[in-house]
């Protein structure tokens, strides 16, 4: 099995609670406006690279970086759920926590009934669900863009987060490469990207 990958990061705190590994995959059908990542939308771009190989990065993290779980992202998690469900499967049985985002809401992924999509959703400790609305942003909850987006709670790992959500950080992440390249991840609104990276 394999994973149309965007790109993986060993360790970040910007993408869910604690320190985490990051599975950020290609390809996106829905297309939000104003969406802060649209170079993940096209789904043959990336790097095809197998669920065994991830998984040994995952594991590289875990005794590495002393991460405590992993998170899905995209690009939309969903249109890979099969491979991202067997890594989450993988994650789980090892005792790292899971963290889903959808641009799709549960009722439409239900609806489609996309393969795989049951079997990524009950690996899911924190399912986040929804598109991005430019015209609703989201200034107090961490990790999402917008308010119509929603927090699902599937196990109680991190259930004590739900009544403090408001007081948890947003954070970007910045990293110059040792080839003088730049990458960032966080949530910011693509303006803020479009400052921060536009050419000069
Ligand atoms: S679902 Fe996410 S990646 Fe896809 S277009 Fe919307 S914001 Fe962008």
């Amino acid at each position: 099995m394999e994973v149309q990958l965007h790109r993986f990061l060993p360790l970040t705190t910007a993408e869910g609670p604690g320190r985490r590994a990051c599975v950020w995959v290609q390809g996106c059908p829905i297309h939000c406006k104003g969406c802060g990542v649209p170079w993940t939308w096209n789904p043959n771009k990336g790097t095809r690279i197998s669920v065994d190989a991830i998984w040994e990065m995952i594991m590289k993290s875990k005794n590495e970086k002393n991460i405590e779980g992993i998170t899905f992202l995209g690009g939309e998690p969903f249109e890979q759920a099969e491979a991202l469900a067997e890594i989450g499967s993988r994650a789980q049985a090892d005792g790292l926590s899971v963290m889903t985002f959808s641009g799709y809401y549960k009722e439409q992924l239900e609806k489609m009934n996309k393969p795989g999509w049951k079997d990524l959703y009950d690996v899911t400790d924190l399912f986040i669900d929804g598109p991005f609305e430019r015209d609703k942003l989201e200034k107090h909850r961490p990790w999402v863009g917008s308010t119509n987006q929603r927090f699902h709670f599937l196990t109680d790992r991190y259930q004590a987060l739900e009544a403090d959500l408001v007081n948890l950080p947003d954070r970007l992440e910045i990293y110059l490469k040792k080839d003088g390249t730049v990458e960032a991840n966080g949530m910011v609104p693509s303006e803020v990207w479009d400052r921060l990276f536009k050419k000069i």
